[in-house]
């Protein structure tokens, strides 16, 4: 495994990790769960991610039992969780103080840890006073909580508005974003991020195989059974992924997968590994072998010559561009 910084943080994050959205306490039964963490953590995977939201604290529940099964020394890996969706109540959702705060506790709780390692706002909120979050995220820092705060899918100008905040208050900064990168979204990080990237932000991304469409799983036009976007309730999720032109393109990049003779997923994933502001790449698995196939991807990133990546670039033809005023 490799280990990255988090941005510039002391922090060192293994570049591949493991995510529980849709998978654990919704799609896959507690024991595959148990699996994938067992066999992230013997390859060498330091960080596991979480979310209130996810499976509406299922998720984190079953995480939880199984780090105390596994009784990993607490110092070799990294846990997060997530604050914005924890209910519907006026005050169980967004940034308030009352709910950073109760929503860690929450998370802790369900985790059945003392602390978190890192911990997201979700989304940016746009009904409260950002030094509101600041001061309840620098309240968690100082009780021992949290470690790290960070956003996610937050804009560059929102991210240097909470920098800002902070260092006015002479409070600590958020650490890391949690943005979607993958070979079909790429502005926000590409381009949008470069001055929080300036200021030291690290990554951990997320759907880096889009849901599943750059496995190539979908070239046919067809939806495997118990695939994601077969699933009940995510239409919405399978109306967004399943776009034609990114079939196509799919389609195209999985030619120059087999060329250089790896499949569709590692070629995907070490795409963006290859990129030097991504600290980490979440990964999503349904299935043991998923993730077996998913981990050799650090070893096709040095395949990833000058002339792939161009090749890959034609096909893709959406290189975001900065707009000059
Ligand atoms: P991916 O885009 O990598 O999708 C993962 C899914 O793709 C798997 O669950 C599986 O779905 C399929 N898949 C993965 N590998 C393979 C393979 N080798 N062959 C065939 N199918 C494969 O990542 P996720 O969307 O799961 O995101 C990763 C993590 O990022 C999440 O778990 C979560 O922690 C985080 N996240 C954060 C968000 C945020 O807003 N901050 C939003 C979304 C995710 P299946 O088998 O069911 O088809």
């Amino acid at each position: 495994m490799e280990y990255r910084r988090l941005g510039k943080s002391g922090l060192w994050v293994s570049a591949l990790s493991l995510g529980s959205w849709i998978t654990f306490g919704k799609q896959i039964g507690d024991n595959t769960a148990e699996d994938l963490m067992r066999i992230a953590y013997e390859n060498g995977i330091n960080f596991f991610d979480n979310a209130e939201i996810y499976s509406r604290g299922q998720s984190e529940i079953v995480m939880g039992n199984i780090l105390k099964k596994m009784g990993w020394d607490r110092s070799t890996y990294l846990v997060s969780s997530k604050v914005f969706w924890g209910g519907d109540k006026p005050n169980q959702k967004g940034l308030n103080r009352k709910h950073v705060i109760e929503a860690c506790h929450n998370a802790l709780r369900r985790l059945q840890v003392d602390y978190l390692d890192m911990y997201f706002c979700h989304r940016y909120d746009h009904n409260t006073p950002i030094e509101e979050t600041v001061r309840a995220m620098e309240t968690l820092i100082q009780q021992g909580k949290i470690l790290y705060w960070g956003t996610s899918e937050w804009s560059g100008a929102e991210i240097m508005e909470a920098y800002g905040v902070a260092r006015s208050l002479n409070m600590t900064p958020p650490t890391m974003e949690q943005p979607q990168y993958n070979m079909f979204t790429r502005q926000a990080f590409e381009i949008d991020y470069i001055k929080p990237y300036e200021a030291g932000m690290g990554t951990t991304i997320w759907s880096p195989l889009a849901s599943g469409l750059l496995t190539g799983k979908y070239n046919d036009g067809n939806i495997p059974e118990g695939s994601r976007l077969a699933l009940e309730g995510f239409e919405w999720l399978k109306d967004a992924t399943l776009r034609e032109a990114h079939i196509e393109k799919t389609r195209q990049v999985t030619k120059i997968a087999a060329e250089i003779g790896v499949p569709m997923s590692q070629l995907a994933l070490a795409w963006c590994l290859k990129n030097p502001n991504v600290s980490t790449v979440i990964l999503g698995a349904s299935k043991v072998s998923q993730l077996e196939e998913n981990l050799k991807a650090l070893e096709v990133v040095k395949l990833l010559t000058d002339d792939v990546m161009q090749k890959i670039e034609a096909i893709l033809q959406n290189k975001p561009t900065r707009v000059w005023y």
